[in-house]
């Protein structure tokens, strides 16, 4: 057993709805956990998923012309400069696999996105953490904490789970602030939910490379475009850092289905953008609720936001399980006071401020 595996602790994912059915008895369970689209995934891309099924007996073209061509059109760019994942965090782990060995560093956020860490613990890469300041990346004490050892930086923007937004001006400085050895990957699996007026034009700086560092954008239809179950992902960055990333990835490593369910919602941005109001009115409407209640609500930038409970966040998390409604409990994120919720339906948005309401109560 190589030590350096056996110390990583695994993954912590949302509760699955049927295991709170299984141990709580509750039937009728929402799961506002995991910052998923309660709206579901687009029709079409349900169409074309199911019209791709007497397929299954090929392979997927291995390099996912399609979609990569699509996904290029989509986010003005060239497709040598796209690389998809099964899911985007499969990205993530290319980026690990294709720049990190032994003894590199890797320099992340607390609390952020866990899974930067895991992928540069897998191989044996020094994991060096930044404590959020005020709730923020501190882009200050990140630019401080490089070394020569330092391979990459993980920016996740907006950040989960705080929900805050770097600005363009704080970005630009950080970028000039750094040697060019190192890659920025700035994950931006949220950035469909953030007003365009203030997301950052990434796509500017992976086009210029000469006085600031590789700039990675990553991205994903598991949010905005509701297909999390089918694991698709990709980033955005220059030509020749994709060529590495290509040669780590395995062929075929978006399945057939998926290429063809990704393509589909690419072609339906009325999902998409229905996607974006219905969030933007839910966080709205669940913040007023919530300040109703008592409790202090996070402003955010994206389909999830955080809660001052002011009282133990995990006994309120047990006592909204009861109630058959998931959200989750900051604790072990260092916020005991928070819990974090995904923007619902509003139907589910309500039910959730009716259990919020009773549990605040019941607690006392
Ligand atoms: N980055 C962040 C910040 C996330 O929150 C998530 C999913 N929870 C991911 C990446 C992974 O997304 P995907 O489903 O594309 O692997």
């Amino acid at each position: 057993i190589q030590p350096h595996i056996a110390a990583i602790v695994p993954y912590p994912p949302g509760k699955p709805m049927d295991e709170l059915e299984r141990e709580y008895g509750v039937t009728n369970a929402i799961k506002l956990a995991s910052n998923e689209n309660p709206w579901g995934p687009s029709p079409k891309a349900v169409a074309a998923i199911g019209a791709m099924l007497a397929n299954l007996h090929r392979y997927p073209d291995g390099s996912s012309y399609s979609l990569t061509e699509a996904v290029a059109r989509w986010m003005g760019s060239a497709s040598d400069e796209i690389v998809l994942g099964n899911g985007s965090n499969e990205v993530i782990e290319f980026l690990v696999k294709a720049f990190v060995g032994t003894g590199d560093a890797v320099i992340t956020s607390h609390p952020s996105f866990l899974m930067y860490q895991k992928f540069v613990q897998v191989r044996g890469g020094e994991n060096v953490i930044v404590p959020l300041k005020e709730m923020r990346h501190d882009l200050e004490a990140i630019s401080a904490a490089v070394t020569d050892r330092t391979r990459l930086i993980f920016i996740d923007n907006p950040n989960n789970p705080t929900g805050t937004l770097i600005s363009r001006e704080d970005f630009d400085r950080f970028l000039r602030s750094l040697p060019q050895s190192v890659i920025v990957v700035v994950d931006e699996a949220y950035v469909d939910f953030v007003d365009p007026a203030v997301r950052i034009d990434i796509l500017g700086y992976i086009r210029q490379p000469e006085q600031i560092p590789a700039v990675v954008s990553l991205r994903t239809f598991s949010k905005a475009f509701g297909l999390a179950g089918l694991r698709v992902g990709f980033g955005v960055m220059h030509r020749e850092v994709a060529a590495l990333l290509h040669r780590v990835r395995q062929p075929f490593n978006i399945n057939l289905p998926a290429q063809a369910g990704a393509l589909a919602a690419l072609d339906d941005l009325e999902h998409y953008q229905r996607t974006l109001s219905g969030t933007a009115e839910g966080r709205t409407w669940l913040s007023a609720e919530v300040a109703e209640l008592g409790c202090t609500p996070y402003p955010s930038h994206t389909n999830f936001f955080l809660i001052d409970v002011q009282g133990d966040a995990t006994k309120l998390y047990e006592a909204m399980l009861y109630k058959g409604v998931i959200v989750r409990s900051m604790k072990a994120y260092g916020y005991p006071d928070f819990i974090r919720i995904t923007v619902g339906t509003m139907a589910e948005n309500q039910r959730f401020v009716s259990a919020l309401a009773d549990c605040l109560r019941d607690l006392g």
